[in-house]
């Protein structure tokens, strides 16, 4: 079976410590777990999505301008994957993997206004890992598009974090019992 791999906004900003909207320690002690991920579906030749915020702080318009500090700011050192998930995935482009897609995404979900839905159908992708952060923000509104566009949702419970402890249990829950994820 086709499957793809989304990594969803691990990224300096998320994760280090004087990340600008950081999960912190949350965040840091998932990063081994979703390079061994990157890995294997590396390995296996299968489709590898790592999906980014991207902002301009001078956009009145966007919604979470009035909710967020600025964050994931467009070129900025905040924007770049964090880590040893930034190592893998450069090791990656450098050996020319033509299976690792960037999509940049303005909104919580990886799929909203973006071309995923298209990438995946056309690879004939029918289910989807989803790894990342934060898992009741824009990991569990991924989820909602993916099972909203009929996609079988995998969910490493070891690759996902938030920095609310309630709202990821509360994610891990609904993932399992309302969106029909299977919650590894
Ligand atoms: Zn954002």
């Amino acid at each position: 079976m086709n499957k793809a791999l989304i990594v969803i906004d691990y990224t300096y900003d998320f994760i280090a410590s004087d990340g600008a909207l950081t999960c912190g320690e949350a965040g840091q002690k998932i990063e081994m777990n979703i390079v061994n991920q990157i890995k294997k579906f590396a390995h296996e030749g299968q489709y590898i999505v790592i999906a980014n915020d991207i902002h301009n702080e001078k956009d009145i318009y966007h919604p979470e301008n009035k909710l967020f500090p600025p964050h994931n700011l467009k070129d900025s050192k905040g924007r770049e994957l964090y880590g040893k998930v930034k190592n893998e995935i450069d090791s990656l482009v450098l050996n020319s993997a033509n299976n690792i897609y960037f999509l940049d995404k303005t909104r919580y979900s990886a799929f909203a206004a973006t071309d995923l839905t298209l990438r995946l159908r056309e690879r004939k992708i029918n289910e989807v890992y989803l790894v990342g952060v934060c898992t009741d923000i824009c990991v569990l509104h991924t989820a909602m598009d993916a099972y909203n566009n009929s996609f079988d949702i995998v969910i490493p419970k070891d690759c996902v974090a938030s920095f609310n402890q309630i709202g990821h249990d509360w994610a891990l829950a609904h993932f399992q019992n309302t969106l029909a994820a299977k919650v590894i």
